[in-house]
């Protein structure tokens, strides 16, 4: 089977890994990645001074299966625990302890566990998969640059739902309704770096949804570089998409006032600071299945949407989106 798979996120690359193991070589697998590299919403900033994880901030682990994938990469070095000091500022304007689980992050940054499984697999970056056509020879792909690859007998669509919609929908992919059930919201990330130390109670703070609703210092991360202090801020979802399309340094401006105000430091001190406009980073709502398939046409759509969103979401939504493909390859 020649297979492709559209996104270098988790689960296209889990997709990939998992479909590699089971069929001989992975020869017939091509990844697709419209970015530079691998790592999608669990992606790290780098620049001269700092580093920043400005997507996914940490995972949880509630299913067995994840919880043995996030045991080897602990094993192999690409995942640990974050046991920092983490609060929840109510609205009433109290501070309590942020409960949850246990939390994990991909080290040394938040991409490095991703790009370990990518080792190996066939990944053609800075290709923007932008049609899928049905022809005698199988699934033809047509890039961004006008170059098509043929002959595909199944794609798995590893990308956030409203862009699973616009590659699917023409296909006449049979569950596109589906697809559409699920809804994603924007986030917008400010990113600050300090050459000093700033002295703050917590390494997470959340709030209420507004322009900070995050705050997390991502140097007190396992294993990230010790000089300084990088800070992250989210704003909250509601706050995100009403006001997603404003002048980014507006935007900025006003994040990095509100989360002064939070932390009791004038943070617009930072040596560095910028903006980054995620349009679909977390899931309000899921399209509540793993994974979706038109089985006669021998397409899948995974993804973290599928099951509620979520580092695990993808995982799971990529494996079982593999197995699927691996049944298929059976029959
Ligand atoms: C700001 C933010 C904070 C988050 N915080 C957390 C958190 O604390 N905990 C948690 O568990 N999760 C968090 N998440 C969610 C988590 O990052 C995702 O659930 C997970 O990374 C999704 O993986 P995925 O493979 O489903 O999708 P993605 O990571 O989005 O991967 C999809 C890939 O497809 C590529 N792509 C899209 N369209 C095309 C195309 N046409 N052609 C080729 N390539 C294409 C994209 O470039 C991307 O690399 C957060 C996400 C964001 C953005």
């Amino acid at each position: 089977m020649k297979i492709a798979i559209i996104g270098a996120g988790l689960s296209g690359i889990v997709a990939a890994k998992t479909l590699s193991a089971k069929l001989s070589g992975h020869h017939g697998i091509s990844v697709f990645e419209k970015s530079r590299g691998a790592g999608g919403r669990m992606s790290t900033r780098r620049t001269d001074d700092f580093e920043f994880d400005h997507g996914a901030q940490y995972f949880t682990v509630r299913d067995p299966a994840f919880k043995a994938a996030v045991d080897h990469a602990i094993d192999q070095g690409h995942v640990n625990r974050w046991d920092g000091t983490t609060k929840y500022l109510k609205a009433d304007g109290t501070i309590e302890e942020d409960k949850g689980g246990k939390r994990y992050v991909s080290t040394p940054r938040m991409n490095s566990w991703i790009k370990a499984m990518s080792n190996g697999l066939n990944i053609q970056t800075q290709a923007r998969v932008s049609k899928l056509v049905s022809t005698d020879n199988g699934w033809t792909l047509k890039l961004e640059d006008d170059t098509a690859q043929t002959g595909f007998d199944t794609v798995i669509c590893a990308v956030p739902s409203p862009q699973a919609e616009v590659l699917l929908a023409p296909t006449g992919f049979d569950k596109i309704e589906d697809i559409t059930t699920a809804k994603m919201d924007a986030c917008l990330a400010v990113m600050l770096g300090f050459d000093k130390t700033l002295n703050l109670p917590w390494d997470t703070l959340r709030s209420p949804d507004g322009p900070a609703s995050w705050i997390a210092v991502n140097s007190a991360k396992p294993d990230r570089p010790q000089t300084g202090t990088t800070l992250m801020i989210h704003a909250g979802p509601k706050w995100s998409n009403n006001n997603v399309e404003r002048d980014k340094s507006e935007l900025k401006a006003e994040m990095i006032t509100v989360a002064s105000r939070l932390t009791g430091h004038d943070l617009t001190q930072a040596k560095y600071g910028t903006i980054h406009r995620w349009l679909y980073a977390a899931v309000s709502q899921g399209a509540g299945q793993t994974y979706l398939a038109d089985d006669k046409a021998k397409l899948v759509a995974c993804g973290d949407w599928c099951l509620g969103g979520r580092v695990e979401g993808a995982w799971l939504s990529g494996k079982a989106a593999a197995e699927l493909v691996l049944k298929w390859s059976d029959a």
